[in-house]
């Protein structure tokens, strides 16, 4: 579906209204979403083509890259995984926000794991892996249930392997016989067992000043999220400042400007951070209808230099991920309080294809809205809500 558009480039015309976000995937669509409202443009780069492109329906943009950057008031990004000179670019314009060293270290896991160190945040016990030795040393130190990731490129659970027996240890020792640790060095972790995943959002404005949404509690199937409920149950004003210090403490040593997203494992008081994400969340999808200020609203205001909007819960929410499935009947869109939010891509397995934002003021009432949606999903999304349905 990409078609050129030749002529003016009207998107031009008042450059100090316009965001470039780095990725053109369903992040970068909301955050248009998000930026329209306040009256501000938004033109998406198709990071591996470096193309420009409408971030809803993709046509390819009469613009190179360099215009775009020259044009906008501010460069930001949807997603880490991105290559090194675009970043280059982005952040010698002076005008890329969060900032190249916030990228490195959401897209590197090495890179984010010496920050943790270095800022004394609590993480997962780990290891850098060179080599299939190293993963045997690991295994003693860390073992019996190690996590193992790739350095770099890892998403949605890809680039992971469960080593939870002396068994699975030899058998990925021999899939890694002929691995190239030195392009992909990995890292083993210690498979923690958490209570639950929680996550904070915050946002951080163009002065430093932060806003933080409330904790959201996360489900996972296949290393993947299935399910946010926001604000977490059973959430603490101790817990919230737990997670808030930790937060405020990488984003002040980051120098960051907009939303970061810090997942973590919850196990009683405590907390390890699992890893950082330099953008817009999936687990921050809920506050499209959960808050005054979504997330997507939130980051494009703090990257254009605006005042933050509030970030506090005004309703239960329920995010339900849409994975690998086709649209749902228009059955779902009869249930009040029920909003599909649909990606607009092709159908694949595994693929984020859309979410759903059940929204409620009462945990009993999103309890019942979560058992009519139930109902009405394929079984393979359906069995995500089983366990907390009415
Ligand atoms: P995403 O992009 O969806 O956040 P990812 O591919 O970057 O995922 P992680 O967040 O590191 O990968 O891992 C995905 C999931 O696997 C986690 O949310 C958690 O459920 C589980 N997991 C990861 N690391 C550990 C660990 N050390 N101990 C226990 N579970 C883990
Ligand atoms: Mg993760």
């Amino acid at each position: 579906m990409t078609q050129t558009f030749t002529g003016n480039a009207s998107y031009l015309n008042n450059g100090n209204d316009l965001i470039v976000v780095l990725g053109h995937g369903q992040l970068a669509r909301m955050m248009y979403l998000g930026a329209t409202q306040l009256g501000l443009n938004i033109i998406a780069v198709d990071a591996t083509n470096r193309v420009c492109v409408n971030a809803v329906d993709k046509t390819v943009l009469d613009l190179t890259v360099e215009q775009a950057f020259e044009a906008c008031k501010a460069i930001t990004s949807e997603f880490e995984h991105l290559p090194k000179d675009l970043v280059k670019q982005a952040e010698d314009s002076g005008k890329f926000k969060p900032n190249a060293q916030a990228i490195a270290a959401g897209a590197d896991r090495i890179v984010e794991k010496s920050l943790l160190e270095k800022l004394d945040i609590p993480n997962c016990p780990h290891q850098i892996i060179n080599s299939v030795s190293d993963l045997q040393n690991a295994y003693q130190n860390l073992g019996p249930k190690l996590i193992l990731k790739t350095s770099r490129d890892g998403y949605d659970g890809y680039g992971q392997w469960r080593i939870f027996s002396e068994q699975d240890l030899a058998v990925v020792c021999g899939d890694l016989v002929d691995f190239d640790f030195e392009h992909m060095p990995l890292v083993a972790e210690q498979c923690i067992l958490f209570e639950r995943e929680i996550s904070l959002l915050g946002v951080t404005d163009i002065h430093g000043e932060h806003k933080y949404y409330p904790l959201t509690e996360n489900h996972h199937g296949d290393g993947q999220l299935v399910l946010s409920l926001a604000p977490a149950p059973n959430l603490t004003p101790e817990l919230q400042q737990r997670a808030e210090a930790i937060h405020k403490t990488m984003a002040e040593a980051l120098n960051y400007c907009g939303v970061l997203a810090i997942e973590l494992f919850q196990t009683g008081d405590q907390l390890l951070v699992n890893e950082i994400a330099p953008r817009v969340h999936n687990s921050g999808h809920w506050t499209q209808q959960g808050c005054a200020a979504s997330q997507f609203e939130n980051h494009i205001r703090a990257v254009a230099g605006l005042p933050l909007g509030d970030t506090s819960a005004q309703h239960l929410v329920a995010m339900v991920n849409y994975v690998g499935e086709p649209k749902p009947s228009s059955e779902l869109l009869k249930l009040d309080n029920a909003h599909l939010h649909w990606y607009d891509k092709s159908v694949r397995s595994k693929r984020k294809m859309g979410h759903i934002n059940l929204v409620a003021d009462s945990v009993e009432e999103l309890q019942k809205l979560i058992g009519q949606v139930h109902d009405l999903l394929p079984e393979s999304l359906a069995t995500n809500l089983a366990e907390i349905k009415e």
